[in-house]
């Protein structure tokens, strides 16, 4: 992809960011693929072994817990090695430069990249792999050892099941994180679509509903997706090499204005 696509999404996103204006950026499993994360879809996932409605379902969590611990360890020790990549830190970065405007990361992933790149605003639509609680009582566990040293770990103060706090096939989305990814996504000026298939509930809606309320709205996706021929702008490329291109553009365009 030639500079002049990047100066153009550059320059796009440029005229919308005055005081007050609102960027949204919701990143999917690609988002993470350049740290070493797996994703669903793609070659080579850890899903071409293990089908995730067997293996991260609320009904194998409540049946077979032990298997369901076995697999989300496996999970944890993935993410564990995972270090944030450049898609990560040019959010993170975006957030901590743009001073007026309100900038939010919506994501579908569990992983905690954004967090350890540096982003504030994290509404995290499935959850967090590293976050825990009892079935039973409710408790939140601050931390289960990895691995866990029993399958599947038990709360301190009333033996439940401790799961973390994921959402799981068969469950629904946490309500509070739901209402805030569909405020920013109406409220939105620019839009940025990373690293999603667009094709898991409600998440995959966002976009669109971005589009409609007249946000501009940019996808980076190396795989075409339902939203490419929406979108106003379409990146086909690895998230953390187009990310920081499009960010350099913005800085030396801002740049120029001072
Ligand atoms: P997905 O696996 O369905 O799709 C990933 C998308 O990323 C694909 O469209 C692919 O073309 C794209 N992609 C691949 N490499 C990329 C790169 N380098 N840069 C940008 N894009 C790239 O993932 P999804 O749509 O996010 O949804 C699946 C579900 O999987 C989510 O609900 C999420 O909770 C879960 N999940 C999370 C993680 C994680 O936390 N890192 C990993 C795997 C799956
Ligand atoms: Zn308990």
């Amino acid at each position: 992809m030639g500079d002049t696509k990047f100066k153009q999404i550059a320059a796009a996103i440029t005229r919308c960011i005055q005081p007050g204006a609102t960027i949204v950026a919701s990143t999917g499993a690609g988002c993470s693929k350049e740290s070493g994360v797996p994703t669903f879809r793609g070659e080579g996932g850890l899903w071409e072994e293990h089908r995730p409605e067997e293996v991260a379902s609320s009904g194998v969590l409540a049946n077979e817990p032990d298997k369901f611990w076995q697999f989300h360890d496996e999970i944890r020790r993935v993410i564990a090695q995972a270090a944030p990549n450049p898609a990560h830190e040019t959010l993170a970065e975006m957030e901590q430069t743009l001073d007026d405007v309100e900038f939010a990361v919506i994501t579908q992933n569990i992983d905690n990249l954004h967090q350890d790149a540096g982003s504030e605003t994290v509404i995290e639509l499935h959850g967090n792999a590293f976050r825990y609680y009892c079935v039973d009582c409710g408790k939140q566990i601050a931390d289960v050892p990895q691995p866990a040293e029993e399958y599947p770990p038990l709360c301190p103060d009333c033996d439940g099941v401790v799961r973390p706090d994921v959402v799981l096939f068969g469950e629904m989305l946490p309500q509070d994180a739901l209402r805030d990814a569909g405020y920013l996504t109406t409220t939105a000026d620019v839009f940025l679509s990373i690293g999603t298939s667009v094709i898991v509930q409600p998440a995959a809606s966002l976009p669109f509903t971005a589009l409609r309320a007249g946000a501009t709205v940019v996808e980076v996706n190396p795989s075409p997706t339902e939203l490419t021929p929406a979108a106003d702008y379409s990146v086909q490329e690895p998230a953390g090499g187009a990310l920081p291109n499009i960010w350099e553009e913005i800085r030396s365009a801002a740049g120029e204005q001072t």
